[in-house]
């Protein structure tokens, strides 16, 4: 009797995994690339070989340079954004920062990326650099610090890879739910799903923005103390930028 109960319950239990495994249709098949080739299903937002794709926030030609599949942006290129809009996204971009020894703190080599033009991701040389943990690369500018520091030294190419959700909101203009923030950082995870906030909530989507600081563009830099000088002039690389969306 026992034994009968025990191989019906066994026969219930390999039904139920069974029925499981049958249920829900197929994921799409995606091409996962590698090393400088996106994954098949991904928008490239940077081709590697011209600037299309790219414009300043007035939407006048980009300024930043490209050769070898780098996009070069120097000091008083401006904001550089992209073309195409996004709300939630798996974001790829790699970047190769500048050896600034003479400066410190927020003043050594900073750009950033800006998510929906709303959101900052900072990028700075922070290798053997201080400054506040929530301004320090990798942060969400502001709003939260990166777990560890995982920074390469300047010269060396390096990479963010973003899973990013928009904060929703509700018919009055207010938060509904805020966004989330998960990233890798040279495949450090460095933000782990936290929440993204903004002064106002803003349901339209938004463009990705290459940051350009320096005293040219009137965002001048707070640099450390003893530094009395203004940011240096910064040249800012990127490459291999491109994006899926989650949503529409
Ligand atoms: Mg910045």
């Amino acid at each position: 009797m026992m034994t009968r109960c025990v191989i019906a319950v066994w026969l219930l239990a390999i039904g139920a995994a069974y029925a499981q495994k049958s249920e829900g249709p197929q994921p799409p098949v995606v091409d996962p690339g590698g090393p400088g080739k996106p994954p098949s299903d991904a928008i490239v937002l940077f081709n590697g070989r011209d600037n299309s794709g790219w414009t300043r926030m007035d939407g006048s030609p980009s300024r930043c340079t490209v050769a070898d599949g780098v996009m070069t942006c120097k000091t008083g290129a401006l904001d550089t954004q992209s073309t195409e809009k996004f709300r939630d996204a798996q974001i790829h971009v790699e970047f190769n920062l500048p050896s600034e020894p003479e400066m410190r703190g927020q003043g050594r080599a900073n750009s950033g990326i800006v998510l929906q033009n709303r959101y900052e991701i900072q990028i700075l040389d922070s290798y053997h650099n201080e400054t506040y943990a929530n301004g320090s690369c990798g942060a969400l500018y502001g709003q939260s610090a990166p777990l560890v520091n995982a920074n390469r030294p300047p010269g060396e190419w390096q990479s963010y890879d973003i899973t990013f959700h928009a904060p929703s909101c509700a018919a009055d203009g207010s938060v509904a739910t805020p966004g989330s923030l998960t990233l890798l950082f040279n495949g450090v995870l460095i933000q782990d799903h936290v929440p993204v906030r903004g002064r106002k909530c803003v349901a339209d989507a938004g463009p990705l923005v290459l940051q350009d600081h320096s005293q040219s563009v009137g965002r001048k830099i707070g640099t450390a103390t003893g530094v009395t000088e203004g940011a240096p002039d910064t040249t800012m690389k990127f490459r291999n930028i491109w994006m899926r969306r989650l949503s529409q």
